[in-house]
């Protein structure tokens, strides 16, 4: 395998990573202070696309109709390969760096616990190294840069995926933080469905004539009752869980508006169908025996995540030659104090990268980029930013992200990504061998677009939020700028 031979093409890509180490460990750094919502990634994305327009990467924003939104392209004719990943903070998920306790830096304001930041980092310096190999030994072909917004609401790619973004690419890898330095193949995410119930009524006051009313949050409270009661005939990997977002203003007022945000899960992109058409069967019925009607908005669906196995071949060789950072005494001290903070086994960090083991385990988690992994093979790249077990969306998995541990996490990430994209610039027969296996591994499945074909894509879901905290934000934004030597 052309992994395990570094060569001088990913040697150099190597070199030009580790020298840029420290605009790794800027961008990083950069993007967990903007702590930006999905589809509020306008400073991160600014960032990004302002880095690799200065490489020469042509940009184009605005991507399948999301503002952030982004595709930088370098290169031309085949193969094309592809490099996908969020950037994307939670809400109330401000956290102070380098310290083993809840700490916000603004309480209440959006961050990032999972490592979105570094997911960035890692594909943007993995891209430029990627780049430059490509021009100092002539290799032919074509590299994709995508940036996917609002992965934390299932949002873009499926949407990217639809209006024919992926079409021409022959591989794609996506990176992901985690505690370790892996890989793997088979389904390791499940499919899933985010749909908005809006119940209609008639408001009167609720004590002088509430006969005349109807009442949304009814619909809403029976369209609850019924999904509680079909759960006895939901299969295991089903899953079903809503958040009430609209339940009326005051109890004197009658709701004539109330709705319910749920998302709907299956381990087959049909079976998240089917679970999805049997709730708008029981909203329907709820509406029915409360007089209230309903409205059905699909936020975004997606299939299940995929590894290809060639591909998970490739990118555990690139592991292996990136090798895992060496930590310090004091890294390892900090990630086990963290992991005592956290209710978790105190391990401390990982001294070698994990060896390829697959077919996956499925997760009921899913990933938005779960619809690319059915059009085009996928190599998927965990890299070791994070503090192995701090669970995700909790502060502990945010205390590491601006630390020694995620700067030389994504070094290493960047280099097995990069060198991973470079094996097939050198060698498109790998392209040909990862759409054979990719084949068998698909079987008869036939790919659609979960969502409707002339669905828009809701922009609006984290603007309201980051506006309450953007300007608090700002004043802890790294000054320094990023560069690329
Ligand atoms: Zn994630």
């Amino acid at each position: 395998m052309p992994a395990n031979s570094p060569g001088p093409e990913k040697q150099f890509a190597f070199e030009i990573i580790e020298r840029n180490s420290k605009a790794v460990a800027l961008l990083n750094d950069s993007i967990f202070y903007f702590g930006e919502l999905g589809l509020e990634e306008h400073e991160t994305v600014r960032l990004m696309s302002g880095l690799l327009a200065k490489e020469g990467f042509k940009i184009e924003t605005g991507v399948a109709g999301f503002p952030t939104g982004m595709l930088a392209t370098y290169g031309s004719g085949k193969p094309v390969i592809a490099l996908h990943t969020e950037c994307d903070a939670n809400p109330d998920n401000s956290q102070v760096s380098g310290v083993c306790e809840r700490k916000a830096i603004i309480a209440g304001a959006p961050g990032h616990c999972e490592g979105h930041n570094s997911n960035a980092a890692v594909m943007v310096a993995g891209a430029i190294a990627v780049k430059r190999a490509m021009e100092r030994f002539a290799l032919a072909g074509t590299l994709k840069v995508f940036v996917a917004p609002a992965e934390e609401q299932l949002l873009s790619r499926p949407y990217f995926v639809r209006d024919g973004y992926f079409a021409d690419v022959d591989c794609a890898f996506h990176d992901h933080i985690g505690g370790e330095f892996a890989t793997t193949y088979g389904l390791t995410h499940s499919a899933a469905v985010s749909a908005k119930f809006i119940f209609l009524g008639e408001s009167v006051h609720a004590a002088t004539a509430p006969w005349k009313g109807r009442d949304a949050l009814d619909g809403v409270m029976m369209m609850d009752a019924g999904m509680a009661q079909y759960r006895e005939h939901m299969t295991p990997a089903m899953r079903a869980h809503r958040v009430v977002t609209e339940g009326g203003l005051q109890p004197n007022v009658i709701p004539a508006r109330a709705s319910i945000w749920w998302y709907f899960r299956d381990a087959t992109a049909e079976g998240a169908r089917l679970l999805f058409e049997q709730a708008k069967k029981i909203a329907r019925g709820a509406a029915m025996m409360t007089n209230t009607s309903v409205e059905v908005e699909v936020l975004s669906a997606v299939w299940p995540v995929r590894g290809n196995q060639t591909l998970a071949e490739l990118v555990s060789g690139n592991i292996e030659l990136a090798g895992m950072p060496e930590w310090t005494p004091a890294e390892q001290d900090f990630a086990k104090a963290l992991q005592v903070a956290a209710g978790v086994q105190a391990t401390g960090l990982g001294l070698a990268p994990s060896p390829l083991k697959g077919p996956a385990t499925q997760r009921a988690a899913a990933n938005d980029c779960g619809d690319v992994s059915w059009v085009v093979p996928m190599g998927r790249l965990t890299f070791p930013g994070n503090v192995p077990e701090a669970p995700f969306h909790h502060w502990s998995a945010g205390s590491a992200l601006a630390t020694s541990i995620a700067h030389k996490g994504a070094v290493a990430g960047a280099k097995a990504l990069a060198a991973s994209a470079i094996d097939i610039f050198l060698d498109p027969s790998i392209a040909a061998r990862a759409r054979e296996t990719f084949a068998v591994e698909i079987g008869g499945t036939k790919y659609a677009p979960l969502i409707p074909l002339d669905q828009k894509p809701p922009l609006d879901l984290n603007r309201a939020e980051m506006e309450k905290w953007r300007e608090k934000m700002r004043a802890h934004y790294v000054t320094e700028k990023v560069e690329f030597a």
